[in-house]
């Protein structure tokens, strides 16, 4: 069953095209890498799906699920508010709490919900934005470069963090991305994206996360 289903979308801003008609299914729980060169149009798809376009012309069909979280590479936590009312904005009910400490607990920060957002490390900050995407209960992921800003050692962790939540919550996952060991690493299927196409689409049965699963994958790096 489809989470996301994409039929001909074409995206351009005043005269030049960036989406030249792209189809795309991604399934439920199915965890998908966005791999393209800067200028490719990764964020431009991932956009047109959080619908954060308007400002684009386009057309094209798209289905998406109502309960859909987003992730940019800098968390953008309101630096007014501290660490758990971030998490939990916009949230109500009365186990909002509850569910906002569980997911800081999920990232790691127990004890930080009390904690501004600039007293945590930039790795800390977006472990904060996953927490506050998740506790949403997303059928949808969508991450924009997440780990971009990092250091490559906080990066790892990220990676193992975020293959535990993926496991855990199994939303279905668009993680864009220009790094090509990061999709390796992350990823069920990896779909590649030049000059607004879709140019390769490379679902396999992969290993576990780990060594056997980059052995499996760099033998199929001519396809990328
Ligand atoms: P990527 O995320 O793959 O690096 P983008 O989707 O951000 O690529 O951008 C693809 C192209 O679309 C780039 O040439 C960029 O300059 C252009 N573009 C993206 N957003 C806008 C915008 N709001 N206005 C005008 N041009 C844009
Ligand atoms: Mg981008």
């Amino acid at each position: 069953m489809s989470v996301v289903r994409i039929r001909g979308l074409v995206r351009r801003f005043t005269k030049k095209g960036v989406l030249d008609g792209i189809d795309l299914d991604i399934g439920a729980g199915e965890f998908v890498a966005l791999l393209g060169r800067s200028g490719s149009g990764k964020s431009t798809l991932l956009r047109a799906l959080a619908d954060l376009d308007h400002e684009a012309e386009g057309s094209g069909d798209l289905i998406v699920p109502e309960r859909l979280s987003v992730v940019f590479q800098d968390a953008r936590l309101l630096p007014w508010k501290r660490v758990l009312d971030n998490v939990i904005l916009g949230l109500d009910g009365a186990h909002a709490r509850q569910r906002g400490l569980e997911a800081l607990a999920e990232v790691e920060l127990d004890g930080r919900e009390r904690s501004w957002p600039y007293e945590l490390s930039g790795g800390e900050q977006q472990r904060v934005a996953l927490a506050r995407s998740l506790v949403r209960r997303p059928e949808l992921l969508l991450a924009d470069e997440p780990f971009g800003a990092l250091d490559a050692l906080t990066r790892i962790r990220m990676h193992v963090l975020l293959r535990r939540l993926s496991a855990t919550h199994n939303p279905a996952v668009l993680l864009v991305t220009h790094d090509v060991d990061e999709a390796i690493e992350l990823a069920d299927r990896v779909v590649v994206l030049d000059q607004g196409r879709i140019v390769a689409d490379i679902r396999v049965a992969l290993p576990p996360p780990g060594a056997a699963r980059r052995e499996r994958f760099a033998a199929l790096q001519h396809e990328l």
